[in-house]
């Protein structure tokens, strides 16, 4: 199955995308994982988006597209992907879909992890000890967290109408998280 994880930053993306892709046997595509590898290996394109991530704005749509479709179009990934970080805004969510139907394929459920910003500040501050990713501050966690704010509700209504989306409660602890979402899984019927 193709599952699509969406949630504000520091919510448990990563996370429980790495726990869902081992326990279902699915591929994790993070897309914020995926830019960060070009900016470590100081690629042409790392170099340009660098400012944009440090800064918590979104990368364009483009390039993220072409970054997805590289998997998307692998046989051994068919309908077996969890998309961690994308689609983060509508077009992102329409492009989403004309790529999976051009490899013959489609989304089954959509998890959205709900988390407040006083959770989110906590969380990077943790992850920033843990991790040292450049954009987990404070100043750039409230940006993310804007950006997020900004473009996720159309993403929600897009997939609330197909009937794909399941709230997740996202303030409880990493196990809890994990057992909900099992829950929805096993549950699922396509
Ligand atoms: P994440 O690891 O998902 O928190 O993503 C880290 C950063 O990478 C985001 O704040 C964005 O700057 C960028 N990014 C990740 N996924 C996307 C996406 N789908 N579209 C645009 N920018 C993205």
């Amino acid at each position: 199955m193709n599952i699509v994880i969406f949630g504000p930053p520091g919510a448990g993306k990563g996370t429980q995308s790495k726990f869902i892709a081992k326990k279902y046997n699915l591929y994790q595509l993070s897309t914020g994982e995926l830019l960060r590898r070009e900016m470590q290996n100081n690629t042409e394109l790392g170099s340009k988006i660098s400012s944009i991530i440090n800064n918590g704005e979104l990368v364009s749509d483009d390039v993220v597209s072409d970054l997805i479709e590289k998997f998307i179009s692998k046989d051994a990934f068919k309908q077996k992907i969890i998309f961690d970080g994308y689609p983060r805004n509508l077009n992102q969510a329409i492009n989403l879909d004309n790529l999976l139907k051009k490899y013959n394929q489609k989304i089954d459920l959509v998890l959205n992890l709900s988390v407040k910003l006083q959770t989110v500040k906590i969380r990077i501050q943790e992850r920033q000890n843990q991790e040292n990713r450049a954009d987990d501050n404070e100043i750039t966690a409230i940006k993310r967290y804007q950006t997020y704010e900004k473009s996720n509700q159309p993403v929600i209504d897009y997939y609330k109408q197909r009937n794909l989306l399941k709230v997740v409660n996202g303030e409880s602890s990493i196990n809890q998280i994990s057992q909900e979402i099992s829950g929805i899984i096993d549950g699922f019927k396509g």
